[in-house]
């Protein structure tokens, strides 16, 4: 029978295969298997209308033995509090796994921003950062985007923040703005790191990313700057989703026509020369790349058996199960875990902090050339740990990780 895993279960799943293999220590798991700090909050929004609608809010703060806690915030209609943990449990893995001085967190609240007006999500934003404001800040925790959110949000929240504290604070959040303190190379980044990942995969698997089809779930900006980048790599984007539909064409479709047209029309569905393809269609759709830029949970023991992708590279955080993650694994399908795969937003995300506390910013070509370093040889890490300790990439990504918070608690005396 299928066993079906909550969001953080699946993390302690993963923390566990890892903690295995390492014979980590078992106060270490057990401090890794909880956040050390979890806030909910409720945030009362005066609507349009003039009435009050009162929303929950939640904060994690999963670790920060490595630095301040960095995570991004979630506006979506079935957000909960396992979720964010799971999310602020990744980034701790996360940010150690690629070297940069944060812990892990994330936030999320539990609306549907769709049916919001503009300046409703503006209050709802401000109200938000007031709410958690005691526990935010450049040197304790650094909000950024995530799904539902973008740098509209994080502006307001840049400046919620700072009006509350009296001077302006644009290390508060990453992801803003460039006007407003944000970093050149931030709205890609997350997609930057999936292509310098991808292509570091290809080499080994001795795949052509000019002769690789590939699909694509979930078409937001993960989504639509890894099918920009691997399409400008060569490869052929063959099929999207979205919330409200998939297009299909065998042929291969732009990336951007493919945005305008999602831009217009409110989804990717219905693209001109598509067919309509369902989400269970489209992650078992035979190509050599799937990247899943959507939510968790997405590959799961119930599908895993049906995907006929060579290479899955994360971009979403999450959404592959632990039972599917064995499944593919046993059919030979290269996985790039989400904790390296998508690390390049978090790690730019650095970079725009870095550059606000310093006041002094780089260029484009600057942040991909510090990016791809940091990508490539984190990939070359992951690869090689596997190879010598003979698991999964996913496996040993979290030992690379693992081993590096274990060091950072030992040494402050924690454990
Ligand atoms: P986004 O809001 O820009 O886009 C999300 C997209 O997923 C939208 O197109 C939405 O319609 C689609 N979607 C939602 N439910 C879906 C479903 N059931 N099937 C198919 N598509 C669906 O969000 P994003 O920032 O691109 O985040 C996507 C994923 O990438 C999340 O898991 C997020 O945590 C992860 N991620 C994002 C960043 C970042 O910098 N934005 C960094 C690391 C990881």
């Amino acid at each position: 029978m299928v066993k079906e895993y909550g969001v953080y279960e699946v993390v302690l799943k993963q923390l566990e295969a890892a903690a295995d293999a390492l014979k980590l220590a078992p106060q270490t798991k057990e401090l890794l298997a909880e956040p050390v700090r979890n806030f909910k909050v409720a945030i009362p929004v005066k609507m349009d209308d003039g009435s009050v609608k009162v929303f929950k809010g939640f904060r994690c703060q999963h670790n920060d033995a490595l630095g301040p806690t960095k995570g991004g915030v979630r506006f979506h209609p079935q957000v909960d509090e396992d979720e964010v943990k799971a999310l602020a449990a990744w980034m701790t893995f996360k940010c150690a796994l690629v070297g940069i001085p944060y812990g892990g967190a994330k936030g999320g609240i539990l609306c549907n921003p769709k049916e919001l007006s503009n300046s409703e999500l503006e209050r709802l934003s401000r109200g938000f950062i007031a709410a958690i404001s005691p526990i935010i800040g450049p040197e304790k925790d650094i909000p950024a985007p995530d799904v539902y959110t973008n740098p509209q949000v994080m502006s307001w929240f840049m400046d919620e923040f700072s009006r509350l504290k009296g001077f302006n604070s644009p290390g508060v959040v990453t992801g803003k703005p460039l006007i407003v303190g944000g970093s050149a190379g931030r709205d890609s980044a997350t997609a930057r790191g999936v292509m310098f990942t991808t292509r570091e995969a290809c080499i080994l698997m001795k795949l052509d990313l000019k002769e690789a089809r590939v699909v694509v779930q979930g078409y937001g900006n993960a989504g639509f700057y890894s099918a920009k980048f691997l399409h400008e790599l060569g490869g052929k984007v063959i099929a999207v989703n979205d919330s409200s539909g998939g297009a299909f064409n065998p042929e291969g479709m732009d990336p951007l026509a493919l945005l305008d047209y999602k831009h217009s029309n409110g989804s990717v569905k219905g693209f001109p020369g598509s067919v309509n393809i369902v989400n269970d269609d489209l992650l078992s759709l035979e190509c050599e790349i799937l990247v899943p830029a959507a939510l968790e949970n997405q590959i799961t023991a119930d599908n895993a058996g049906d995907i006929r992708a060579k290479l899955i590279a994360e971009a979403a955080n999450g959404p592959t199960t632990p039972e599917a993650d064995q499944i593919l694994f046993e059919k030979g399908v290269m996985i790039i875990p989400d904790i390296l795969a998508n690390a390049g937003g978090v790690t730019v995300s650095y970079f725009e902090w870095v550059q606000n506390l310093s006041n002094y910013y780089w260029t484009a070509e600057e942040v991909d050339t510090k990016l791809e370093r940091i990508m490539v040889e984190a990939f070359r890490n992951v690869y090689s740990t596997s190879i010598e300790g003979k698991v999964n990439m996913r496996v040993a990504a979290y030992m690379v990780a693992v081993n590096k918070l274990a060091e950072a608690m030992k040494v402050r005396g924690w454990i």
